[in-house]
């Protein structure tokens, strides 16, 4: 997102949209009865984190270069210190979501997390400050949703949209992009850049660097979990977190095996 409307939609979100607990309501309802159905779909950034990769990627039977290569697009502005996917969307007129089709979305059961809580957004301020987490309640122009009869608490909407199956990866991936180091300051290296951008979005290719190389040599890996991240991808990308917590932090997640020592 530029710069520029990406502080207009920060000062929406802080001036304008209003704020929610878990246990408040708000009136929404979106179904293919709504006339805009699908209206949403198209000409949006949709970000993509790393566990909705792997949802996508398996879904579609891709590996996750493949996933990459062919939905995603990857800007990556001065102002960032992290790289992040956005959904490629097509280059038609309307600039559709390439998983819209007629029927609405073709991915609904492993939609991204970004997709699932609107029209809710969720707020995490950067570490150091006295402001607390929150929901927000985001209207976006023409979305008729907000016309219908249905109201739910944030809580019901969150477990009506499968968010808690996003929970621990999402908590995992705020721990390592908001970390203390990047608040004071810390940038990676492009070493460090790729290393992270393999290990949580390219996660075949990480695969790949852990058991073709001398990884599980050097590293002191139990066989339960060698066994595991070769065959699950989630604990794979579970424990691609603990490597890099290692790897761009030298946080004591993974220890050397006893011959490197
Ligand atoms: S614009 Fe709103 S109501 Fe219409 S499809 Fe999108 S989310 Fe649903
Ligand atoms: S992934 Fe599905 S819900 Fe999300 S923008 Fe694309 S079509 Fe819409």
């Amino acid at each position: 997102m530029e710069k520029e409307a990406r502080s207009r939609l920060e000062r929406r979100i802080l001036e304008e949209a209003p704020r929610l607990t878990r246990t408040d309501s708000f009136r929404f309802s979106c179904h293919p009865g709504v006339r805009c159905f699908g209206d949403c779909c198209g000409d949006v950034n949709i970000v993509l984190t790393p566990y909705d990769v792997l949802r996508l990627k398996n879904r579609l039977g891709l590996t996750s270069d493949e996933f990459l290569d062919r939905y995603a697009v990857v800007p990556f502005t001065k102002e960032q210190k992290l790289p992040a996917p956005l959904i490629r969307m097509r280059e038609d007129e309307k600039k559709r979501c390439p998983f819209l089709d007629d029927g609405g979305c073709s991915v609904y059961e492993d939609r991204p997390w970004a997709c699932r809580m609107y029209p809710l957004g969720f707020a995490s301020p950067a570490a150091g400050s006295s402001e607390e987490e929150f929901y927000f309640l985001l209207e976006e122009e023409g979305c008729l949703g907000f016309s219908e009869e249905k109201t739910q608490t944030v809580d019901e909407w969150l477990v009506e949209q499968g968010i808690p199956a996003w929970d621990e990866m999402g908590s995992l991936y705020k721990k390592l992009a908001f970390d203390d180091a990047f608040a004071a300051g810390k940038d990676l290296s492009p070493k460090g850049i790729e290393m992270y951008w393999m290990a949580l979005y390219d996660l075949d290719r990480f695969r790949r660097f852990v058991f073709e190389s001398t990884f599980l040599s050097r590293f002191d890996v139990p066989e339960s979990l060698t066994e595991s991240i070769r065959e699950d991808d989630t604990e794979l990308l579970r424990f691609a977190f603990r490597w890099l917590e290692f790897a761009l932090f030298g946080r004591p997640t993974m220890t050397f095996a006893e011959h490197e020592s």
